[in-house]
């Protein structure tokens, strides 16, 4: 990497009129500034100062096929000369539909919104609806959205197996929380506690089926047939947030690997490549009464002609030969796991890398795995802080808390670049951090 000039100029520019000088708070975080960027294609990235970064933020995850994949701004420049919003139906919002459908067996019907955020907000409404209860229970660690179910949890404690949620920022209304049972991910004692505590009550169980928002972490085996269980047996709708694992771990989202059926999905980030789209969905008869217009759900954008124009075209190419892009990017993100692990080896950094492989979570320690959130959070948070820099100054573009994105347009040719000055970063964070390195502590959050 080059000069940051420019970028320190822009975003000093950007911090008059931006707060923070970007438009979304985990931007803040980017080392050693966040930087400003001019275009982006296949696997690469270009700052203002001419400096080219491999990329795994993805965008933070929608951008599934590369940037600016052709086929997709293609099909978008086709649409938007048909015109934007109509305010009304049009036939790609019937084919987008119709693919996802499709492909994820268990969303018989859906809507579509914009962001994430929203889709989750839409499918806790349908499912409060759908029960006449109001409590949601969700798991620390994940993540549903900066709407009001964000929360802090308390620290475990082994005779209160269900931490008391504490809004996860201000401004946010205390209210709102208190239908909101926090659990502890991959536990089934204290899920079976929870569930018999306030049988009759929860509305939800929602959850992100592969745990990617704080370190990458799978259900333990059963865990998530347990949760499908109690739901059954208490009648709660549960819902899968298929936000970041919705057509990036396979065609048929987290629920096609793991072969449980939810009764509600959120998607979002992928099934766009980057367009802004979300979709809530699932069983027909949860879904009626938004048919009837008992459960509003409205949005000026929903639907509109780029969004459903770009889906379109990326589920078309992600389902294209019997969804082969996802061996290819699940085989491209295990190459590069391997070679982040030998080159923690070789430079005698100790590095733990999970995941399915087109998501994954890399930390630096000892540990042979983490399964708990709240591990995966400290965990030798500090020295990957500094790896995540040293990566950004030779030309590769993590994100800072530890999780990797890869997109089809990344080829083996990238994993060795990125291995090579994966190498090189860790030998500069051993000698950073000359002590602790292999000792395995955390550092504080
Ligand atoms: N759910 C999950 C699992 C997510 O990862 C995210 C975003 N990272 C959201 C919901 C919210 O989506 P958005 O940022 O599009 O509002």
């Amino acid at each position: 990497m080059g000069e940051l000039q420019k970028s320190e100029e822009y975003l000093r520019r950007a911090r008059r009129v931006l707060p923070g000088g970007v438009n979304s708070n985990i931007r803040l975080a980017e080392r050693p500034i966040p930087l400003v960027f001019t275009r982006a294609r296949g696997p690469i990235l270009e700052d203002v100062d001419g400096n080219t970064y491999i990329d795994y933020v993805c965008g933070m995850g929608p951008i599934i096929l590369g940037h600016a994949d052709p086929r997709v701004t293609g099909a978008v420049v086709e649409a938007i000369d048909r015109g934007l919003v109509f305010g009304g139906t049009h036939l790609l919002e019937i084919e987008v539909a119709e693919r996802i459908a499709a492909a994820v067996p268990s969303v018989e019907v859906m809507r579509f919104c914009s962001s994430g955020s929203e889709a989750v907000h839409a499918a806790i409404r349908i499912a409060r609806a759908a029960t006449g209860r109001w409590k949601i229970a969700r798991f620390e660690g994940h993540y549903h959205g900066w709407l009001d179910t964000i929360y802090i949890g308390e620290p475990p404690d082994p005779e209160r197996p269900v931490a008391p949620a504490v809004p996860g920022t201000r401004g946010q209304p205390r209210a709102a929380l208190q239908d909101v049972i926090v659990l502890p991910w991959n536990d089934p004692e204290a899920l079976r506690a929870a569930m018999q505590m306030y049988r009759g009550q929860i509305a939800a169980v929602i959850l992100e089926p592969i745990l990617c928002n704080t370190g990458v972490i799978p259900p333990r085996p059963g865990y998530v047939e347990a949760i499908r269980e109690w739901c059954d047996r208490d009648d709660a709708v549960l819902i899968f947030d298929e936000v970041i694992t919705g057509f990036r771990v396979a065609l048929g989202g987290a629920q096609s690997l793991l072969g449980i059926t939810p009764d509600l999905t959120v998607f979002g980030k992928a099934v766009a490549n980057g367009f802004p789209l979300s979709v809530v969905g699932g069983r027909g008869d949860l879904m009626e009464p938004v048919a009837s217009g008992a459960v509003l759900h409205g949005g000026t954008y929903n639907g509109n002609l780029p969004a459903m124009a770009a889906a379109r075209a990326t589920l078309d190419a992600l389902a294209a030969g019997g969804g082969a892009a996802y061996q290819g990017i699940t085989a491209t993100g295990r190459a590069l796991m391997e070679g982040l692990r030998n080159a923690g080896a070789e430079a005698g950094v100790p590095v733990l890398v999970q995941g399915p492989g087109p998501v994954f979570h890399m930390w630096i320690t000892p540990r042979s795995s983490i399964e708990d959130p709240r591990t995966a959070r400290t965990e030798g948070a500090e020295r990957y802080a500094a790896f995540a820099e040293a990566l950004v100054r030779r030309g590769v573009r993590p994100i800072p808390g530890g999780r990797w994105y890869l997109s089809a347009a990344h080829t083996a040719e990238h994993v060795a670049q990125t291995v090579h000055a994966a190498r090189d970063a860790l030998v500069e964070v051993r000698n950073a951090f000359p002590a602790s390195t292999t000792a395995g502590t955390s550092s504080p959050r």
